[in-house]
């Protein structure tokens, strides 16, 4: 049984009888932790503010016999305010937390990971083009957890890869036209190809300075829903949601 202090994002918070929470929590040095914040969803909890879904914070937690690690203090450092109002930066947000909630396992710290984590809230929170700076964070995360690296050549028969590419969904692989054998495959332009290489080869602080706009968008969300469907066997709820919100921005306003 012990006490603990560890830095932090908020990935997820759920009601929890009466007034409590069960949060789970990015932690740099600890990785990933679920824990309860009990009292959090009385009006004037202490716990409050730090432990609201997508916060960066400060924690105290107490490892006790249960399973379950309780938070006994929550500070923010970050509250990420700009993402909060915008329900565009908030759907993006929820798709970064949602991906490092499913591509980490519990206590296994991934401090790599967590950069990440962070590099791309901040982002989001600047005002970055939200498409452009979650799609390079949420790569490098897949990168970080060993479900992506860069694509340079055919897995199969290692050619230099150029457009247009296949994507073999059984592999999990991006090949080349040859290695396809008129298989039914999805297919992504070589300027697909190259924006993915450029937002894995980026530091984490240029999130968004590589923008893709117009139909580029709908392909790189298309090859990383593919991307996650295939690693993480679902397809993460923000998703959804992101769809939609491209498709009206596609309409405009009716
Ligand atoms: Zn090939």
């Amino acid at each position: 049984m012990a006490t603990y202090r560890d830095q932090g994002i908020v990935l997820k918070s759920k009601a929890y009888r009466d007034h409590d929470a069960l949060v789970n929590l990015f932690l740099l040095n600890h990785g990933k932790v679920a824990a309860i914040g009990r009292g959090v969803r009385k009006p004037k909890s202490p716990l409050n503010a730090g432990l609201y879904p997508l916060s960066y914070s400060g924690f105290e937690l107490y490892r006790g016999r249960s399973s379950l690690e309780s938070v006994t203090s929550a500070d923010v450092i970050h509250g990420f305010g700009k993402i909060r109002g915008d329900i565009d930066r908030i759907a993006w947000a929820s798709l970064i937390a949602d991906v490092a909630s499913e591509c980490f396992s519990d206590h296994d710290p991934a401090p790599e990971a967590f950069y990440i984590l962070v590099a791309g809230m901040e982002a989001l929170n600047d005002g970055r083009h939200p498409p452009s700076a979650a799609m390079a964070a949420l790569w490098q995360l897949l990168r970080a957890a060993g479900f992506a690296a860069r694509f340079d050549h055919c897995p199969q028969c290692h050619v230099p890869l150029s457009g247009p590419l296949l994507w073999h969904p059984g592999e999990g692989q991006v090949i080349c036209p040859r290695c396809a054998r008129g298989a039914h495959l999805k297919t992504f332009s070589t300027g697909a190809l190259k924006t993915v290489n450029r937002w894995l080869d980026m530091p984490a602080d240029k999130f968004g300075a590589v923008e893709v706009r117009g139909r580029l968008v709908g392909e790189m969300v298309d090859w990383l829903s593919v991307t996650l469907a295939s690693q993480l066997h679902r397809t993460p709820r923000a998703f959804a949601f992101i769809s939609q919100l491209l498709d009206q921005e596609v309409e405009g306003p009716s």
